[in-house]
C-alpha cells in the first residue's frame, strides 16, 4: 500500500476491450464514479472480432448506438454449406438462414472490433459527460483485498497500485511481414512478448509513475491472459490447446459463387474454411493451419506463420475455384482451447469478465458477444450496488448466471469445433469422418445458441422462479436460493400468465403503439439501459368495467405511500427515477383516452413538463407498420393482462396477476436496499 498518490474510486475497470467498455458504459449510464485503464496506448483499429449476434445488437440499441452498428455493418442473411461430392469436388449442399427468422428484430451482422470499441467510447463520453475516459498506458502492479472491510458498503476494500507507461512502452510490436500488413499476433495467444512483468521491468527505471487506488469494486476485463485473474490466483480449467487457426481479412478476387455469403466449406482432404463476408468489400477467411503445429510447450513457432501460409491453405480448400487477392487488411493466427475459470469473483469485490474467464475458438463468432454480455449482466449490478440502490448480495448472481453461460458456450464450441475441423465422412460407413448431416443439424441448432437469445438465467432473488425450472447447462452450478422461494406449481401458474415471456429470459420485442401519438415502437426500444428496473403492466381490456377496476386497484397499491416504489425513490426525485412503470393495453386505441382511462401513476404528472405521454402503449394496428400482435406473442390474456417485472438488463424477473401486488412487493424487497422505515429517505 501507499505507492505514489492515493485516491478512491467506486469502480476500477482493468482492460478496455469489448468487455471493459461494456462495464464502463453501464457506469456512465448509471452515473457511477469509475476509472478504466488499459495497458495499450491505442485501441484496435482493424481485425479482431467482427460478428455481432442479435442479442448484442439489442443491447447496443438499449445503450443508444445499435443504429450505428446496424448501418455500418455487413449484414449476413444466409449460410451456405459446401461439401465434397462423390467425385471429391466441393459443391454447395445446403443453404440455411443465418439468423432464425422471427427471433429478434435484428439479424446477425459483422463490423470490426475497432468500430465497436469506437461506438462504446463515444457512448461512454456522452453519458458520463466526459467523466469516464480510458486511461491508456496504465497497468496494475498489485491488488489486495482487505477482507475485514468486504462487508462494509461504504468501504473501499480493494487496493490496486498502478504503473503508468510511456507511449513507447505501451505500443505493441508488430511482426514485420512481407506484405507490411498490420497483424494481430501481438494480441494472439501465440506470443508472450509484452507480458506485464516485462512492461513493468522496462519502465521501472522511470520515477513518479506509480499511484495507489482504493476501489469499492474492481472488474478485470483484461483478456485471455488476464493479469487480474492471475493476481487472484484463479485458473482456467479445460482443454488448453486446439489446432492453430489462421485468419485473413482480404478483398477476394475469385470465381467462387458464394463469396458474399457466410460459408462453411469442408474439403475432402485439405481441411475446412469459413468465409465471413465483411464491410468494405472485405471477406474474412478462417483456416485451420495444418502445417504449423504446437511444440511440446504448447507454443508454435510464430516465424513460420505468414499470411502466405494461411492463404495457400485457403486456396487448396476452395479449389477448383480460384482465389486471389491484392489487398489484405489484417491477419493473425491463434490457438485457443475451451476453458472456463473456476471463479468469476473474489469476495464479490473483484470480478472477472470476458476472455479473462472463458476462452474458446472464434469459429462461431461468440467471444466478443459473450464477453460484452458478461458485463451487460454485471455492470448494472455493480453500479446499483455502488449507488446503494440494490443489496450487495445481488452480486452473487453474476457468477451463478454467467458461469453457466460460459460453460454452455464451451460445450457448444467443443462440439462445433470437432464438427468443423473434422474430415467429411465419405459415406455412412466412414465412422471416422464427420457426417455432413450432423454438421448441418448442429449448425442449425447452434444458431439459436449463437444468437445469444437462448440464455435463461436460473432462480435467484432477481429471477423468481422455481429451482427446477432453472436447471440446465452443466447442472453443477446451484441456483441461489431466493428469499421468497417459488414452488414448481406456483411458478407454472405465474408463467402461464405470459407464456411468451419466460422468467429468466430477455424480454422479447413486438410492436406496440404509443397511446398518445399513435407512433409504433418496438417495445424493447422502451427498455433503455439506464439502470432502471421496470414494471410492465399488461392492463388488458381497460374498457371493460371489471378489468378497469382491477387495474385501478393495482394502481392504488402502486400509489400507496409505503410500498417499494415510494420507498426506493429518493425524496424529491421523480417517481420513475429508480423503477419505471410502463403499460401495454389491448383495447382499441381510438376508443381509449390516456387521461380518462388510465390512473395517473401510469403516466405521472410533472409540474414543469406536464403528463408523461411516453409510458402507455397499446397493442393495436398502426397506420404504416401493421399490427405487432403483442398480447398474442407475449402469450398474455387480452382481457385480464398481468404484471411483469423486468431487470435493468431486460431480463424477466417476476410475473404475477394484477391482484398479486404483495408478490411484486416481495420481489423488490428481495433486491432493493429499502430504507428501514418510512419512505423517500433513500439517498443515492
Ligand atoms: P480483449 O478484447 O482481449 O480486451 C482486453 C483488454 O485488456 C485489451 O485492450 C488489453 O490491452 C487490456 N489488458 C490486458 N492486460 C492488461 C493489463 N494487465 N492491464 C491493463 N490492461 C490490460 N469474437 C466474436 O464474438 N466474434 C468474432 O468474430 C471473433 N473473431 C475473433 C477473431 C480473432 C482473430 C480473435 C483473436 C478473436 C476473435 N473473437 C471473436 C474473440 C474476441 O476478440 C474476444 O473474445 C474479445 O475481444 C474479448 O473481449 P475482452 O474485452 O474480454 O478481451
Amino acid at each position: 500500500n501507499g505507492k505514489g498518490p492515493e485516491s478512491n474510486v467506486d469502480v476500477l475497470i482493468i482492460g478496455a476491450g469489448p468487455a471493459g467498455l461494456m462495464a464502463a458504459s453501464w457506469m456512465a449510464h448509471c452515473g457511477v464514479k469509475a476509472r478504466v485503464i488499459d495497458k495499450r496506448n491505442a485501441k484496435v483499429f482493424c481485425g479482431q472480432a467482427d460478428g455481432l449476434q442479435c442479442r448484442s445488437l439489442e443491447i447496443f440499441d438499449s445503450l443508444g448506438f445499435g443504429d450505428r452498428a446496424w448501418k455500418e455493418a455487413n449484414h449476413m442473411l444466409e449460410i451456405c454449406m459446401w461439401n465434397p461430392g462423390s467425385d471429391g469436388v466441393i459443391r454447395r449442399s445446403d443453404r440455411i438462414p443465418d439468423t432464425i427468422p422471427g427471433l429478434s428484430r435484428f439479424s446477425q451482422i459483422v463490423v470490426h472490433q475497432g468500430r465497436i470499441e469506437r461506438f462504446f467510447l463515444d457512448n461512454i463520453k456522452k453519458y458520463s459527460k466526459g467523466g469516464i475516459q480510458v486511461e491508456r498506458g496504465v497497468l496494475p502492479e498489485s491488488l489486495t483485498i482487505d477482507e475485514s472491510k468486504v462487508d462494509d458498503d461504504a468501504a473501499y476494500p480493494v487496493t490496486v497500485t498502478l504503473r503508468h507507461l510511456s507511449e513507447e512502452e505501451a505500443t505493441p510490436k508488430q511482426q514485420i511481414s512481407a506484405s507490411k500488413v498490420s497483424d494481430g499476433l501481438f494480441r494472439s495467444n501465440l506470443t508472450y512478448e509484452d507480458d506485464e512483468d516485462d512492461l513493468i521491468k522496462k519502465s521501472s527505471s522511470r520515477t513518479g509513475t506509480s499511484e495507489t487506488v482504493h476501489a469499492k469494486y474492481v472488474i478485470g476485463c483484461d483478456g485471455a491472459r488476464s493479469w487480474t485473474r492471475r493476481a487472484l490466483g484463479y485458473e482456467l480449467e479445460g482443454e488448453a490447446t486446439d489446432f492453430i487457426w489462421g485468419v485473413l481479412d482480404i478483398i477476394p478476387i475469385t470465381d467462387f459463387p458464394d463469396v458474399r455469403m457466410r460459408c462453411a466449406i469442408h474439403s475432402a482432404e485439405n481441411g475446412s474454411l469459413m468465409i465471413i463476408p465483411r464491410e468494405n468489400k472485405m471477406v474474412r477467411l478462417y483456416i485451420q493451419l495444418k502445417e504449423v503445429t504446437p511444440d511440446a510447450t504448447g507454443r508454435a513457432d510464430r516465424s513460420k506463420i505468414t499470411p502466405d501460409i494461411i492463404f495457400r491453405a485457403a486456396q487448396k480448400i476452395i479449389s477448383p475455384y480460384k482465389l486471389d487477392y491484392e489487398y489484405c487488411d489484417w491477419w493473425t493466427a491463434y490457438q485457443i482451447g475451451q476453458r472456463v475459470c473456476t471463479n468469476f469473483d473474489a469476495q464479490r469485490r473483484v470480478f472477472l469478465a470476458g476472455d479473462a474467464v472463458h476462452t474458446h475458438s472464434p469459429k462461431a463468432g461468440q467471444g466478443m458477444n459473450v464477453s460484452m454480455q458478461d458485463c451487460y449482466n454485471l455492470g448494472w449490478k455493480v453500479g446499483l450496488v455502488a449507488k446503494g440502490i440494490v443489496k450487495r448480495n445481488i452480486l452473487e448472481t453474476y457468477q451463478s448466471e454467467r458461469r453457466r453461460v460460459a460453460q454452455d458456450l464451451i460445450d457448444f464450441d467443443h462440439k462445433f469445433s470437432r464438427l468443423f475441423s473434422g474430415r467429411p465422412a465419405k459415406d455412412v460407413l466412414d465412422t471416422e469422418g464427420v457426417s455432413m448431416e450432423e454438421f448441418k443439424d448442429a449448425f442449425s441448432k447452434g444458431n439459436l445458441f449463437a444468437s445469444g437469445l437462448s440464455v435463461d438465467y436460473g432462480a435467484s432473488n432477481l429471477i423468481l422462479k422455481s429451482g427446477d425450472a432453472a436447471k440446465q447447462g452443466d447442472g453443477s452450478i446451484l441456483d441461489i436460493p431466493a428469499t421468497s422461494q417459488v414452488t414448481v406449481e406456483a411458478f407454472k401458474e405465474k408463467q402461464a400468465l405470459a407464456t411468451g415471456l419466460p422468467v429468466g429470459m430477455r424480454f422479447s420485442s413486438f410492436k406496440v403503439l404509443n397511446q398518445a401519438d399513435a407512433r409504433p415502437w418496438h417495445f424493447q426500444e422502451r427498455l433503455k439501459a439506464d439502470g432502471r428496473f421496470r414494471v410492465v403492466v399488461f392492463a388488458g381490456n381497460i374498457l371493460s368495467a371489471s378489468q378497469k377496476a382491477r387495474v385501478d386497484t393495482f394502481c392504488k397499491a402502486l400509489e400507496a405511500p409505503d410500498n417499494f416504489l415510494r420507498a426506493i425513490t429518493p425524496s424529491g426525485a421523480a417517481i420513475d427515477s429508480v423503477i419505471e412503470v410502463l403499460t401495454i393495453h389491448s383495447s382499441k386505441r381510438v376508443d381509449t383516452d390516456l387521461l380518462k382511462d388510465f390512473p395517473a401513476i401510469l403516466h405521472p404528472f410533472d409540474e414543469h413538463t406536464g403528463w408523461d405521454y411516453w409510458k402507455v402503449f397499446v397493442d393495436d394496428v398502426s397506420y404504416h407498420e401493421g399490427l405487432g400482435a403483442a398480447y398474442e406473442n407475449y402469450g398474455v390474456d387480452k382481457e385480464r393482462g398481468c404484471v411483469v417485472a423486468v431487470r435493468p438488463d431486460q431480463y424477466v424477473g417476476w410475473i404475477g396477476e394484477l391482484e398479486d401486488f404483495s408478490g411484486l412487493q416481495t420481489y423488490f424487497e428481495g433486491i432493493l436496499n429499502l430504507p428501514q422505515a418510512g419512505h423517500g429517505e433513500n439517498g443515492s
